[in-house]
């Protein structure tokens, strides 16, 4: 038997967490239930990651989470949750499976069976933002080759071990050519060890388009955080609701389940919500735990539930539709159903579903690392960015020289464009002279002449080269 932790939430969380156990455990599903309490009391109680110190220890003991969704209450000062327990538990893969129900719930897309595989820890949500001048904020976008080579991998363990025939990677590496490049690149590398599964990688732009307009096109795809928080919601949306979609959030040790909504708080306390996104939530958990036959009961007496008609305000259709139920009506119907499969949808098997256990990274030998420049940003009030190289030409160290500026990553010094709108924010590009080396030394004497003369620097980066290779971006048009 396994022990779970469940968290009964918000607003209709404690309704369609109700159904959703009672829906799993009429199944047969093999669980010993710890509650937690998580979201507005915690928080309104003087929390501000909405959750206990007694409640970590019972999440992490227990290793699987069934949560419903939480409201986060209004006002600055309250840290997501759901954030916060992705960091915190190394909850490195969402997954989210959307498939269409056609013609049981309205889509434009009856043949839409995808899953996204998201990246949940890093990417822009690392949230290390600094404002740095008057006009300019910055968000740091990190990635890491064990984030995505963590991810990549999953995405195809798990293609793999649900009978998925091909990996499709979004990214937007034509501009982001470090960041995103290297998610390209680690996919490329990864997918070389699954020739069983087909692979493609698409820009995001035009594989979003592409996503909307024929998803049936695709099988998994994955993709960085912040692409993958919005695609998946579309997604979901397309496949006939986000009503409908679960999510697993999935890390080496710990794993937490979902529905991908939130608590809903106008429909609360009413028996109308509709608890299937949670129940899918709980499907994907039951998988996770090895309880495959279980999970797939209670999929194929879904998928018949939603097939009969019997439905919730939110999916239900007159002409389609057969009969408007609450939330309580719609567990016993899908209870009811327990045991049955569909007739016109296809039924589910999960006969190799399972936990996925991937091979714990292996960091590699370091590379040879080689300092070759600095760019310096500084804040300077001036529109003509000639006055600017003037200045620090002027302040350059001996072996050091000033070789590029730009605004807003756009070259503007040496031969920029009068057009180009320039900010009080900029960037300047010191290189050593031809026959020198760069050395940690020389940003300090910069930085210090700088001040010296009333240069108002905000922040230095590095430049360096890895094995010889340039590791950072040119300006563009540079
Ligand atoms: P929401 O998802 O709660 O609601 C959006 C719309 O969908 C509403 O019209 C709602 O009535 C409907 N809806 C959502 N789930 C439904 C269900 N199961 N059955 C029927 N109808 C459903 O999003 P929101 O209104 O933007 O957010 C409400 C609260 O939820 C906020 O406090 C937000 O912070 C929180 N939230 C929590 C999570 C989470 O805990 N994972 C996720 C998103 C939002």
């Amino acid at each position: 038997m396994a022990t779970i932790t469940v968290a009964k939430g918000d607003g209709i969380g404690p309704e369609i967490m109700d159904a959703t156990l009672d829906i799993i455990l009429a199944a047969g599903a093999d669980l010993q239930i710890e509650e937690i309490e998580v979201g507005e009391k915690v928080y309104l109680a003087g929390n501000t990651s909405g959750i206990a110190k007694e409640s970590w220890d019972t999440i992490r003991r227990n290793k699987v989470f069934l949560k419903a969704p939480i409201t986060t209450p209004q006002g600055g000062g309250y840290k997501s949750l759901n954030v916060t327990t992705r960091k915190f538990l190394g909850l490195y893969s969402n997954v989210r499976p959307c498939a269409s129900l056609h013609p049981f719930v309205h889509t434009k897309h009856p043949d839409m069976d995808i899953v996204i595989i998201r990246e949940n820890e890093e990417d822009l949500y690392a949230g290390i933002e600094h404002q740095q001048t008057d006009e300019v904020v910055q968000c740091l976008k990190l990635i890491s080759r064990p984030g995505c080579e963590k991810i990549v991998r999953y995405a195809f363990e798990y293609a793999r071990a649900y009978n998925r025939k091909k990996v499709t990677c979004f990214t937007k590496d034509n501009i982001m050519k470090q960041t995103d490049g290297l998610f390209h690149q680690v996919f490329e590398e990864i997918a070389k060890e699954y020739p069983d599964i087909e692979n493609e990688h698409w820009i995001i732009d035009i594989g979003a388009a592409k996503m909307a307009d024929t998803p049936e096109n695709f099988d998994v795809i994955v993709m960085p955080n912040l692409y993958g928080d919005v695609l998946s919601d579309v997604a979901a949306q397309i496949a006939g609701s986000v009503g409908l979609a679960g999510s697993a959030n999935i890390g080496e040790e710990c794993a937490m389940f979902e529905a991908i909504h939130g608590s809903a708080p106008r429909r609360a306390g009413q028996n109308m919500a509709n608890p299937s996104g949670l129940l899918q939530g709980a499907v994907l958990m039951l998988n996770h735990l090895g309880q495959n036959e279980v999970a797939e009961k209670v999929q194929n007496a879904w998928i018949k539930t939603i097939e009969d008609g019997i439905h919730t305000y939110d999916v239900y259709k007159e002409g389609i539709s057969k009969e408007r139920v609450g939330t309580k009506e719609f567990a016993q119907a899908v209870i009811a159903n327990l045991g049955h499969k569909p007739t016109t949808l296809k039924p589910v098997s999960y006969a190799n579903a399972t936990a996925l256990k991937l091979p714990k990274y292996q960091r590699k030998a370091p590379a040879r690392k080689e300092l070759v420049g600095v760019d310096v940003f500084v804040q300077w009030p001036g529109l003509n960015p000639d006055e600017l190289a003037q200045k620090l030409t002027g302040i350059q160290p001996q072996q050091v020289e000033l070789s590029m500026i730009t605004n807003r990553g756009i070259k503007v010094w040496p031969d920029g464009f009068e057009e180009t709108f320039c900010t009080d924010h900029w960037r300047c590009r010191f290189k050593p002279v031809n026959g020198y080396t760069m050395t940690k030394q020389h940003i300090i004497e910069l930085l210090s002449t700088a001040e010296g003369h009333h240069v108002d620097t905000i922040k230095t980066e590095n430049l360096y080269a890895f094995d010889g290779k340039q590791a950072f971006s040119m300006g563009q048009g540079q």
